[in-house]
């Protein structure tokens, strides 16, 4: 995959990025009332003295019939936060008309959901639409795990002269949703940066995570794999909040997590380098994950033939299969260049915890 993406102006949207600290955007999912918006605000500038103040005020939604945002009636209440606190505001868009009336109301930077980035028609009308203005843009990862169709969405706004451009990792829907709402899969930023290095890459745990008891794990893990920046909703009041009240922080709370964090410094000053290690830690990470997942998998159909075994009177152990399993791993093994010692240890160990639940449930 190749790509002509060259944000030449890479340092004048840097000039948002505070180098010393990683950027912070935050504030609500949705705009609800003009009392909402300005109380996060003035908040969110007071304790953690932000600079970037996002707000959606068009909602997309998955199930109709929930809150699909207050519409272009909430942008007079961005404008008002941005003249009355100096703070940029940002604001979802997922057309031209979007577009037009958050231009019209001097939205500062633009964000593209991660709904509409999985749409290349969609992304294609909100470039028309900002043809001839040079205004930073956020893109989303897309729903599903595509780096092409997230790279092809930044290509579209950047092939109409946008080169303020930066990508927003905000995770990939899941049918097996476990621990996180839309699983991080890191490894889908982290090509996105090979094929634009010089891109800023800003996580958004709150969609990651659904939830805000782990919003710090995984701004923390951001932060290690030299993400620039964050962007974590923020509501003064989250209980009350009419879109994602689970995952919203008050800015108090923001403030505690931001103090938190671990910026860590670079192992040396080579930072392809240490991106590449990071990339490959977090294949690591990725491929434990999988194989936990398929050890419950296989802890599950171990207990199911357990309960076979008990009604129809059979031994646990079958060592005649035992024997057959063994050499048929050893020889799949043998050829993924796997040393025997290693698959002989693992598979025991497996056994034995596979032998134990069985004799756990027969003679329960
Ligand atoms: C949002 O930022 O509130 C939002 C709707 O996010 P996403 O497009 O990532 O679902
Ligand atoms: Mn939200």
């Amino acid at each position: 995959m190749t790509n002509d993406v060259n944000l030449k102006n890479f340092d004048s949207w840097l000039k948002f990025l505070n180098k010393e600290r990683p950027i912070c955007i935050a504030g609500p999912c949705s705009a609800e009332s003009e009392h909402q918006i300005m109380e996060t605000a003035k908040q969110l500038k007071n304790i953690t003295e932000l600079t970037i103040f996002r707000a959606g005020i068009w909602k997309p939604r998955t199930r109709p019939n929930t809150f699909e945002g207050v519409g272009e009636k909430g942008l007079p209440w961005l404008k008002k936060v941005k003249n009355e606190l100096g703070m940029f505001v940002t604001t979802e868009v997922a057309n031209g008309h979007h577009v037009e009336k958050a231009l019209k109301n001097d939205i500062d930077i633009l964000w593209i959901g991660a709904r509409s980035t999985a749409n290349p028609f969609v992304v294609q009308e909100i470039a028309d639409a900002l043809k001839g203005v040079n205004i930073p843009v956020m893109i989303k990862n897309p729903i599903n795990p595509d780096t092409a169709l997230w790279l092809g969405a930044i290509e579209r706004i950047h092939s109409v002269g946008i080169d303020k451009i930066a990508g927003i990792h905000r995770g990939f829907s899941s049918f097996d949703v476990k621990k996180f709402r839309n699983p991080p899969q890191w490894q889908i930023p982290i090509e996105l940066r090979n094929y634009i290095p010089n891109i800023p890459m800003i996580c958004d745990p709150s969609h990651i995570v659904g939830n805000k008891k782990w919003i710090e794990e995984i701004s923390q893990k951001a932060m290690d794999l030299n993400f620039d920046g964050l962007m974590i909703e923020s509501h003064f009041d989250p209980k009350s909040a009419l879109s994602d009240a689970q995952q919203q922080l008050t800015p108090k709370d923001l403030k505690k997590l931001l103090d938190k964090i671990r910026i860590r410094r670079l192992v040396g000053e080579d930072d392809k380098l240490n991106n590449t290690l990071s990339a490959m830690r977090s294949l690591i990470d990725d491929l434990d994950a999988n194989l936990l997942d398929t050890m419950e998998k296989r802890m599950k159909v171990v207990e199911t033939i357990g309960m076979f075994k008990k009604q129809n009177n059979l031994i646990v152990l079958q060592q005649k299969r035992w024997d057959e399993l063994m050499k048929r791993n050893l020889s799949i093994s043998k050829k993924k260049g796997l040393s025997k010692a290693f698959v002989n240890s693992f598979f025991k160990s497996i056994h034995q915890e596979s032998i134990n639940k069985q004799s756990k449930i027969i003679n329960d």
